[in-house]
Order: C-alpha cells, then structure tokens, then sequence
C-alpha cells in the first residue's frame, strides 16, 4: 500500500527567514534592508547560551548587563535612516555588540561606533573585523562626548536611552542631518529627527522601543 507522506511532513522554515517575514508583517518595508538582515548572522552576535533565540523578536543579553535591540527596532532604525539621510558618515553611540554597526557598515560609507564597556568594544571590533567589515572606526569611551575632532556627520544614531540630548552630538550633525535616538516621554520610544535651519527639529516618526539606558564615563572591566 502506497500512501502519500507529503502533507504530513513539517517543513521547518529557517530562522532568519522567519524573522524577515515578521518584520514585514510588523511594516518594515525596504526590501535591500530585509535582504541584508536575512544575511547577517544574528546568533554571533548574542552570548551563546541565548543564541537558539537570536531570530525571535525580542531583545536578548550580549554580556556586561547590555542587551541587543529586538530586530523590530533595528529595522525600524535603519530604514529610516535609508528612507531620510544622506548615506555617507554615521556616528553610532552605543556598539553594544555590533550587530547594528554591521548593518550601517552594509550601507554607510563611514561608521564611527563608540561604546563606553571596554569588553563589548574589544569584542565587537574582533568580530565585526573577522567577518570582513572594514570601514568601521571604534572607539572605547563615553559618547556623550562625540567623536574626536568633531567630524561633521550625515546622521547619529544613539541606541541607549538618554534622559537629555548631549550637545556634542548634536553639533556633530551637518545641516540637513539625521537623529535617531530613544526618549523616554511621554513613554519608552525611538524617534527619528531632522535639523533643520535654526537649530530646529523636524520630527519624521516614532515607535515605541524600550532601551538600555546611556550612562557617565566608561567602564574597564
Ligand atoms: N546597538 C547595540 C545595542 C546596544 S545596547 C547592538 O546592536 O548590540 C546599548 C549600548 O550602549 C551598551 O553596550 C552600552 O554599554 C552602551 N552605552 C551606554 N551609555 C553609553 C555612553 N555614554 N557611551 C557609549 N556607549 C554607551
């Protein structure tokens, strides 16, 4: 007796592939930005007893008490920047693990990353330079300050929560430039911002996101 097993057999769907089709589903949109994400792999990025969950939509733990965002709010990031700012010189604070940094590395020109825990800067310049990223500088130290030398930038992008905007890093930003960055009024969210002549500030969207908070000075350990 012949029996048909095709409909019985449960095809599992790859992670990664499952993760992009959520983020459609969740309203991400351009299609070279889902692309990538499909290809970067997320699981070396998060401390390996957590990486079965690397593609599920939640933030996960990356060591020194730091998490990487959920992929939701990385895309969302990134393509508003794709969507509004000029694709040379991004200025990134918070490198956590570098999974953020790999993606504007993919579309960005020049990506300076500063992050203020001396391991996760260690471990995020090793990893992203073992798979070939190299037009990425690092820096260990409190981003609240900028980068040295006040490069002028095309957009800054902060993945911790500030309670208030530090100057520096928007005097950094050219005219025309681009802000992504979280607040925390009236509740937890990202917001992306033009500056606009005058020092003024165009709001251009927000979506609730809840982050790690930026903190004072750095940490050696
Ligand atoms: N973008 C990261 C997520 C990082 S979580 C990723 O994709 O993994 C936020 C990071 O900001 C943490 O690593 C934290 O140590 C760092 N951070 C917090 N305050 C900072 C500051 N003042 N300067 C630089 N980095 C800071």
């Amino acid at each position: 007796m012949s029996q048909n097993l095709n409909g019985l057999i449960a095809h599992t769907e790859p992670k990664a592939s499952k993760m992009i089709r959520q983020l459609r589903e969740q309203g991400i949109e351009h299609s070279e930005l889902l692309a990538f994400m499909e290809q970067v792999p997320r699981h070396e990025f998060v401390e390996p007893a957590f990486s079965h969950l690397a593609y599920s939509g939640t933030p996960l733990p990356i060591g020194r008490n730091q998490t990487i965002s959920q992929p939701l709010t990385v895309a969302r990031m990134t393509e508003w920047l794709l969507s509004y700012a000029r694709l040379g010189r991004v200025l990134e604070v918070g490198t956590g693990s570098g999974y953020q940094t790999r993606i504007l590395a993919h579309f960005f020109n020049k990506v300076h990353t500063i992050e203020r825990q001396k391991l996760l800067h260690e471990q995020a310049k090793a990893r992203l330079s073992a798979m070939g990223v190299n037009n990425v500088e690092y820096l260990f130290g409190d981003g609240q300050a900028g980068w040295p030398n006040r490069i002028e930038m095309d957009a800054v992008i902060i993945t911790a929560m500030a309670s208030k905007i530090p100057l520096a890093l928007t005097e950094c930003l050219k005219p025309q430039g681009i802000l992504i960055m979280p607040i925390d009024h009236p509740t937890p969210q990202i917001g992306c911002w033009r500056k606009e002549e005058g020092d003024r500030w165009k709001c251009l969207g927000t979506e609730s996101a809840h982050f790690v908070p930026l903190l004072e000075g750095i940490e050696n350990a």
